[in-house]
C-alpha cells in the first residue's frame, strides 16, 4: 500500500486513531497514538517526534529527541482497539542528522536485505520461523526488584486445564508428560484459542500454514506462518506475538515466549527456515546434492555453523535461552547439519523435495530473540559462508546424543550461557559489519545491554533453587 492508499483505507474504515509502533533494542514493540486529524500524508516523509531516552537500549537523556517515520506497507487495523485504529510499524530516525538511527533493529534488517542484493548472490531471502509459546492459566510472581523470593509460588501456579472444580484445576485430561504433540480436545485445551489467533492473523494480512499443540504438557502451542522476505517476516513476527498475547489475555490467560518457562519439560524454540532466491528462481536446490542441496546452500550452512557461537548472542539472547539448549528436549546443542536429525543445529526438511521448497532449518533460535537482528545476523553468516566458500564438512545423520566420546569431541557445540555467547560475538563479528549492515556501536550496545541489564541483574538475585539447596544449611 502507498501512503495515499493507507489514508483512503483509514477513511473507509472510519479510523479515528493512528497507532505508531517501533521496535526497541531487545525486540519488543513500543507505541504511541495520534488522532487521525493530526495525521496527514506528510507524516510518511517527515515523521513524528518522540523522546527516545527511556527506550531500552536507545539513547541517553541528553540526546534523546528522535523521529518515527511509518512504513505504509505495514498498515493494519488493530484488532484489539475498541475504537477503529490504524496501526503502522515505523523506522526510527535521528532528527539531527536526518538519517536512520543506527540502533533501529528494523533498519538493520533492511540493510541486510539490501546487502544481499548488492553482493549479486541473490535478490531475495525467504524466512519461515516456527515460533512456539506457552499459554498459562495461573502465573503468580513478583515483578518488583526483589523478585526471586516469591518465584517459587509461580511454579505451583503452572497448569493448564479447561475447568476448575472447587477452586482446584481439573487435570483429568492433562496431556501425559512429553505427549502434548498432539492429541485432540479435550486433551488439547487450546484449540479454539489458537484458531482465534489464526483468524486475526489472516485478517491482518498474514498467511498461516498450520497451528497445533506442542510437546510440553503445560499448554504449549505453535502457529506457523507462510514464508516471507526478511523484514516483512520480522514485522509479521511482531504482529504474531501481539496477537498471541492479546488473545490469551482476552481469555484470562497469559502467553509467554520465554524459551524455558518450565523445568524438565520442552522449551519454546523458534526454528528458522531459510532460502535464497534470484530472479524468481530458488538457489538452494540441486537434485544430485546431499539432501537435494546445492553447493551454494552448503556454503550458506558452512557460514551458519562457523559463526554459530556468535549468532547465539542474537538468536538465543536471554539467560533463559540456555536453559532450553540442553540435551533431551528436542532442542539442538551441537553445530552440525543433517537431513533427518532433530538434535542437529541445522536440519534439511525432506517433506518435499521440490526446488521451490528446498530450504534449511536453523534450530537454535528461540522466540525471545529480536527477529530483525537475528534474521539479519543469520543472513550475514550465510552470505559470509557463500563468499568465502566455507564448506560445512560431512553431515551427521545418526543421533548426536548417542555418539562415542571421541566422535562427540570433534563436534562444535553452541555456547552454554549468554555470557559465552556474548564473548563469542565480541571475538567474531567482522562478518556482521560487511556492507555496513551492523556497526561497532550496535554490537557494543547489545553486549553492554545484555550484560548490565540481564546477566548482572540475575547474578545479584537469590535463585529459587538456592532455597532448596541452602535454606537448611
Ligand atoms: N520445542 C522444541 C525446541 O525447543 C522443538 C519441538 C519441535 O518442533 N519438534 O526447539
Ligand atoms: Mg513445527
Ligand atoms: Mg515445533
Ligand atoms: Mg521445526
Amino acid at each position: 500500500m502507498t501512503a495515499k492508499e493507507v489514508l483512503a483505507m483509514a477513511r473507509e474504515k472510519g479510523v479515528q486513531m493512528v497507532d505508531l509502533k517501533f521496535i526497541d533494542l531487545p525486540g519488543t514493540w513500543q507505541h504511541f497514538t495520534v488522532p487521525i486529524e493530526q495525521f496527514g500524508e506528510e507524516v510518511f516523509t517527515s515523521g513524528v517526534g518522540f523522546d527516545g531516552s527511556s527506550i531500552r537500549g536507545f539513547k541517553t537523556i541528553n540526546e534523546s529527541d528522535m523521529i518515527l517515520i511509518p512504513d505504509p506497507e505495514t498498515a493494519f487495523i488493530d484488532p484489539f482497539c475498541e475504537i477503529p485504529t490504524l496501526s503502522l510499524i515505523c523506522n526510527v530516525y535521528d532528527p539531527v542528522t536526518g538519517k536512520n538511527y543506527n540502533r533501529d533493529p528494523r533498519f538493520i534488517a533492511q540493510k541486510a536485505e539490501a546487502y544481499l542484493k548488492e553482493t549479486g548472490i541473490a535478490d531475495t531471502s525467504f524466512w519461515g520461523p516456527e515460533a512456539e509459546f506457552f499459554i498459562l492459566d495461573h502465573v503468580r510472581f513478583d515483578h518488583s526488584q526483589y523478585a526471586g523470593y516469591y518465584f517459587i509460588d509461580s511454579i505451583e501456579g503452572f497448569w493448564n486445564s479447561g475447568a476448575e472444580m472447587n477452586g482446584h484445576p481439573n487435570l483429568g485430561y492433562r496431556p501425559r508428560y512429553k505427549e502434548g504433540y498432539f492429541p485432540v480436545p479435550p486433551t488439547d485445551t487450546l484449540q479454539n484459542l489458537r484458531t482465534e489467533m489464526v483468524l486475526l492473523l489472516k485478517e491482518m494480512g498474514i498467511a498461516v500454514e498450520a497451528h497445533h499443540h506442542e510437546v510440553a504438557t503445560a499448554g504449549q502451542g505453535e502457529i506457523d506462518m507462510k514464508y516471507a522476505p526478511l523484514t516483512r517476516m520480522a514485522d509479521q513476527l511482531m504482529m504474531f506475538k501481539y496477537v498471541v498475547k492479546n488473545v490469551a489475555i482476552k481469555h484470562n490467560k497469559t502467553a509467554t515466549f520465554m524459551p524455558k518457562p518450565v523445568f524438565q519439560d520442552n522449551g519454546s524454540g523458534m526454528h528458522v527456515h531459510q532460502s535464497l532466491w534470484k530472479e524468481g528462481r530458488p538457489l538452494f536446490f540441486d537434485a544430485d546434492g546431499y539432501a537435494g542441496l546445492s553447493e551454494l546452500a552448503l556454503y550458506y550452512i558452512g557460514g551458519l555453523l562457523k559463526h554459530g557461537p556468535a549468532l547465539a548472542a542474537f538468536c538465543s539472547p536471554t539467560t533463559n535461552s540456555f536453559k532450553r539448549l540442553v540435551p533431551g528436549f528436542e532442542a539442538p546443542v551441537n553445530l552440525v547439519y543433517s537431513q533427518r536429525n532433530r538434535s542437529a543445529a541445522i536440519r534439511i526438511p525432506m517433506y518435499s523435495n521440490s526446488p521451490n521448497s528446498k530450504r534449511i532449518e536453523y534450530r537454535p533460535p528461540d522466540p525471545s530473540c529480536n527477529p530483525y537482528l537475528a534474521f539479519a545476523a543469520l543472513l550475514m553468516a550465510g552470505i559470509d559462508g557463500i563468499k568465502n566458500k566455507i564448506h560445512p564438512g560431512d553431515p551427521l545423520d545418526k543421533d548426536i546424543y548417542d555418539l562415542s566420546p571421541e566422535e562427540a569431541s570433534r563436534i562444535n557445540s553452541l555456547p552454554g550461557s549468554l555470557e559465552e555467547a556474548l564473548a563469542a560475538l565480541q571475538n567474531d563479528h567482522e562478518f556482521l559489519l560487511q556492507g555496513g549492515v551492523f556497526d561497532e556501536d550496535l554490537i557494543k550496545s547489545w553486549i553492554e545491554y545484555k550484560t548490565k541489564k540481564e546477566i548482572s541483574q540475575i547474578k545479584l538475585r537469590p535463585h529459587p533453587y538456592e532455597f532448596v539447596l541452602y535454606y537448611d544449611i
